[in-house]
Order: C-alpha cells, then structure tokens, then sequence
C-alpha cells in the first residue's frame, strides 16, 4: 500500500513502485483524484491508440491493472475510469496523468512471469506462453 505524490505522474510512480519492490508480475488497484489525464483507445482497425486529453480534474474513480515483463523491465498495463464534478465517466487505457491525491495497492503474483511479446495480429505487446 502506497500514497503516490501530490503531482507526480501517477503510470511512472506505479510502474517505480513495482520496480523498486522487484515485482515481476502482479496486480494493482489505484484510488483518489488526479489533474488531468491522457486516455487511451486502442483503434482495432488502425492499430493506432486514438489520445483523449482530459484537462480538468477528475476523481479516479478506479484505476486498475497488471504488471509483468517487457523485456527485463516491470511494465504496466494501467486503465482507468475517470469521473467529472457531475460524476459522469470516461475511461480507456491510462497513458498519464498528474496526480491530486492517489491511494495504491499492489500484489504481487507468484509463478513463472509472464512476459509481452509482439503480437501480429493486433500490433500489441501480449502476454506470450511460449518461451
Ligand atoms: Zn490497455
């Protein structure tokens, strides 16, 4: 459990959190408000993220994700559902944003990591099986 900083960037403070915890593969969940936020939507057609900058600031409603391996790095996988002063939600693929208040959990998982490899079908990093 972790209070991330007060204007920090809230997917590089998870991503150092799992990282300075050697956390190869695991779960988080994120809570609190953040300033502003770039959300993500993955265009199945394209293959291109489409970027929606939230400007203003929104209540994290819940922030959820996974982490495993890229490379030999800790990478997270982060979304997040945000809410406006009239509780109306956006949500996607959380790219960035800039905390106001955040409340972390993180558990690791146990087992073999799981590790992103390229996927040519959907131009994603996925999670291989084969080694
Ligand atoms: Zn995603």
């Amino acid at each position: 459990m972790s209070n991330l900083d007060h204007g920090a960037e809230i997917v590089k403070s998870i991503t150092t959190l799992a990282q300075e915890n050697d956390i190869q593969m695991g779960v988080f969940s994120a809570i609190g408000a953040l300033q502003n936020a770039e959300l993500g939507y993955y265009d199945q057609d394209s293959h291109q993220y489409k970027i929606m900058q939230v400007n203003e600031p929104m209540e994290l409603v819940s922030c959820t994700g996974n982490i495993s391996l890229r490379g030999e790095k800790a990478f997270l996988h982060p979304h997040a559902s945000l809410a406006d002063f009239q509780g109306r939600l956006l949500g996607g693929h959380l790219q960035s944003g800039i905390i106001f208040a955040a409340e972390v959990y993180m558990q690791e998982l146990k087992g073999h990591p799981l590790v992103r490899k390229f996927d040519l079908t959907t131009d994603l990093y996925l999670w291989s099986d084969a080694e």
